[in-house]
């Protein structure tokens, strides 16, 4: 796994808080199940114990991405160095036999939603350490407050997706629209 793509992991798990659409995706043992990478073997105990954990890290990640975007970089990097401190990383290296050598983040004893916030919070500090806090966004299309990881060439990112750039680009046309009526009356 590419150290970067530890970073979805953080995205993923702010966005099941869906704002936009009044909807909190992160109620169940079901949805904690859901929200676990492809191939994790997650029991039903396993779910239940880490929802709480997985519930208390997601306004924490939320705030990083939030002080980031918004360009108060000091204070979203003491926030995640609060969760680095508390989520602490450890790591392997590994080949699969192929002897092409890549680190990965161990998995946590401590279960998989433990395991799960360690690769979310080390994912945000891989990326403002490799490509910059202003990586970090959160969607300009009110009230859509979804975060991403902006990861276009120049940086010019401020939608989650296509279907929010698209409402806002019309809700801008009408905005305009509107201004011409005014101004030729
Ligand atoms: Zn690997
Ligand atoms: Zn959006």
């Amino acid at each position: 796994m590419k150290l970067l793509a530890y970073a979805d992991r953080a995205v993923e798990l702010v966005n099941t808080d869906d704002r936009g659409a009044g909807l909190d995706r992160l109620q169940s043992c079901d949805d904690v199940c859901r929200l676990m990478p492809q191939g994790w073997n997650v029991s039903r105990t396993a779910a239940e114990a880490g929802l709480d954990e997985l519930r208390e890290a997601r306004p924490r990640l939320r705030r990083v991405f939030e002080l980031a975007a918004t360009g108060r970089v000091e204070r979203a990097t003491d926030a995640l160095n609060k969760l680095l401190c508390d989520f602490p990383v450890s790591a392997t290296i590994s080949d699969h036999l192929t002897g092409d050598w890549h680190l990965h983040l161990t998995d946590e004893p401590k279960g998989p939603a433990r395991s799960y916030v360690t690769g979310a919070a080390f994912g945000l500090a891989y990326t403002i350490a490799e490509r910059g806090p202003e990586r970090l966004g959160l969607c300009e299309a009110l009230p859509c407050r979804k975060v991403f990881v902006d990861t276009t060439t120049n940086s010019s990112r401020r939608y989650c997706s296509d279907r929010c750039a698209t409402r806002a680009n019309v809700a801008a046309y009408r905005a305009r629209k509107r201004g011409d009526v005014q101004t030729t009356r």
